[in-house]
């Protein structure tokens, strides 16, 4: 049976056009954080997208996703595969930065499940327009948007799932988690995300 896709309605006839229609979003309240919509940037055609959680504090600036440090993370990820950022898809469940506010600083925090079903219009947009051959989601709030909301980081990265409209998702870490862990256990998820990378590869038959 076909996995229905992520958002049944509006639809756009360019990614262009979808991605100026975003740009005007006040489909949630993130856009009273975040500074700016970031929306997908890269290779159209891709084979691979890479779906990240939310814009961090630098992607809020630069309007690009990827842009912090994660960023340099995923950049040599994508090395791994023989591939740059400008061959892949990168995008992020939420668009817009979701924060909270501690101690007087503003820090990042996950989008709510409500802030991602009010964003999938985007991601749907984002995966009918690119017609990637496979997902990469990069962490749990990435998992349970493709996935759906029981999926679990710890017990089903490192699987060829079945994401929306059936195309394939292959689920690992993701790398702001991987820059926050210290050893040994920094080694361990490392080693991890290799094997899903390798994993990318004997997908995408890639050399
Ligand atoms: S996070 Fe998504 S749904 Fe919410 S306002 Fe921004 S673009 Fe719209």
């Amino acid at each position: 049976m076909t996995q229905p896709g992520l958002f049944d309605g509006q639809s756009f006839a360019t990614l262009d056009a979808v991605r100026r229609e975003a740009l005007e979003c006040r489909r949630c309240d993130l856009w009273r954080s975040g500074h700016r919509v970031v929306f997908g940037a890269g290779d159209a055609g891709a084979r691979l997208m890479v779906v990240g959680e939310a814009p961090s504090d630098a992607d809020d600036r630069t309007g690009l996703p990827f842009s912090g440090p994660s960023g340099g993370v995923l950049d040599a990820w994508l090395a791994e595969l023989g591939l740059s950022r400008a061959q892949v898809w990168l995008t992020n469940v939420v668009k817009h930065r979701p924060t909270v506010t501690e101690n007087g600083r503003e820090k990042n925090r996950p989008p709510r499940t409500k802030e991602a079903a009010a964003c999938a219009v985007w991601l749907a947009e984002e995966l009918r327009h690119v017609r990637p051959e496979l997902v990469l989601a990069l962490g749990g709030s990435a998992g349970k948007a493709l996935i759906g909301r029981d999926f679990k980081i710890t017990q089903q990265r490192g699987v060829v799932l079945t994401g929306p409209d059936d195309v394939p998702v292959l689920a690992t870490f993701h790398p702001a988690y991987i820059l926050r862990l210290e050893p040994p256990e920094l080694q361990e998820a490392e080693r991890l995300v290799l094997e899903d990378l390798a994993l990318v590869r004997r997908t995408l038959d890639v050399r």
